[in-house]
């Protein structure tokens, strides 16, 4: 090993952070207190979204989302195999059933032509849920083009930050219902937690209760102050009031993040920049912005695995997001198109460390590590 372990994400926490935990806990309340909606209204406020629901993680909030579009038994949602099987189980959990489809090459989100394709071929849907792949916000008006009056469920656990020409992933003139992750590799983190965010007052409604057993507390016919009526679904999803405040916390540094993360990643474009053997991730289009979750870069099929193990060896803490979820055991049933541009990414693909407190020799490290194992074998071998 060359110097410390560089991870390929790791959270930052600061004193300020120490300090809103540790005010909130103690408090009286450290769950179902203020601090949840003081979460939910910072994120409303950064977002412009209508409404903001806290979950427990971003995979409960995909499981909200599923929910609140009335997704059920029969029901088909569409998902790009490039992603976490978050994105595909927020779909059975409901009873629906998850059909896969490629990705857009140029962009590694899901495919608007590929959506098109299969509702000509299988009929209609009845959901998309769209990756915003490792950051980069998927673009919302081509895919309610492909599949018009389907609702569209974004999975924006990798780009909370970004934004679409100004529109902030997650507010209006986006998706029905976005969701995302405060897990720690995440953009900003509680531990664990997530948020759900609507500009649909039912859809929020819905989701609410469904974060907590589907209870109605304002029923029509009160017997006294304690009655509340159980309307539907739901399960504890809660989020705590010390965990919000972690979130709200983290909250306030996240612009400065996503700057820190898109002058790493011009740090990598700059020094692999004209590198034959590596290929570099989409850019944002000119006027919107990329929260860069993950910086993946694609080297010769060939050489991947030895290139893998040599940064692993060398203390870079390389990750392959994601292996496509057609390839699990779980999902092997499930109807799928044909996701070529999903197998070819798959064959080459290498997530580098990326991360806001990375300096610039970190990315030169790992930069000069990937041009040294690249060059050990001749291009004709690879
Ligand atoms: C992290 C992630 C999730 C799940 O979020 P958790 O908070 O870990 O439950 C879902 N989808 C994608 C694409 C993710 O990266």
């Amino acid at each position: 090993m060359t110097g410390e372990f560089l991870p390929y994400g790791r959270q930052q926490i600061e004193e300020a952070d120490l300090s809103a935990v540790a005010a909130a806990l103690a408090d009286p309340l450290i769950t179902q207190g203020p601090r949840v909606r003081e979460l939910e209204d910072a994120v409303r406020e950064r977002t412009g979204a209508a409404h903001a629901i806290a979950y427990s993680s971003g995979t409960s909030a995909l499981h909200g989302a599923a929910f609140a579009c009335g997704l059920g038994p029969g029901s088909v949602g569409l998902v790009p195999t490039l992603t976490f099987a978050a994105s595909a189980n927020c779909l059975r959990y409901v009873g629906a059933e998850p059909h896969f489809v490629d990705v857009d090459e140029a962009t590694f989100n899901v495919s608007p032509a590929a959506i098109e394709r299969t509702v000509a071929e299988r009929g209609p849907v009845d959901a998309v849920v769209a990756v915003s792949f490792a950051g980069l916000p998927v673009g919302v008006e081509a895919l309610r083009e492909a599949a018009p009056g389907v609702p569209i469920i974004e999975d924006g656990c990798h780009a909370l930050g970004g934004h679409r020409a100004g529109r902030p992933v997650g507010g209006p003139g986006g998706a029905d219902m976005t969701a995302f992750s405060f897990h720690p590799v995440k953009v900003i983190t509680s531990g664990e937690g997530g948020m759900l965010t609507t500009e649909d007052d039912e859809l929020a409604l819905r989701a609410r209760r469904f974060r907590e057993h589907g209870m109605d507390r304002n029923p029509a016919h009160a017997e006294g102050p304690w009655a509340y009526d159980i309307v539907q679904e739901g399960y504890n999803y809660r989020l705590t009031d010390f965990q919000s405040a972690l979130a709200t916390s983290q909250l306030n540094r996240l612009d400065e993040w996503v700057e820190r993360r898109n002058e790493v990643a011009v740090a990598y474009r700059e020094l692999l920049d004209g590198d034959p053997d590596v290929e570099l991730p989409p850019a944002a289009p000119e006027g919107s912005l990329h929260a860069y979750h993950l910086f993946v870069v694609r080297v010769p099929a060939g050489s991947r695995r030895r290139v893998f193990e040599g940064l692993r060896a060398a203390g870079i803490g390389v990750q392959v997001h994601y292996v496509p979820l057609d390839r699990f055991s779980l999902f092997s049933e499930c109807p799928r198109h044909p996701t070529p541009e999903v197998d070819r990414y798959y064959e080459s693909a290498i997530s580098l460390p990326m991360f806001p407190s990375m300096r610039r020799e970190d990315v030169e490290r790992v930069v000069s590590e990937l041009r040294r194992l690249l060059s050990e074998v001749p291009t004709g071998a690879r």
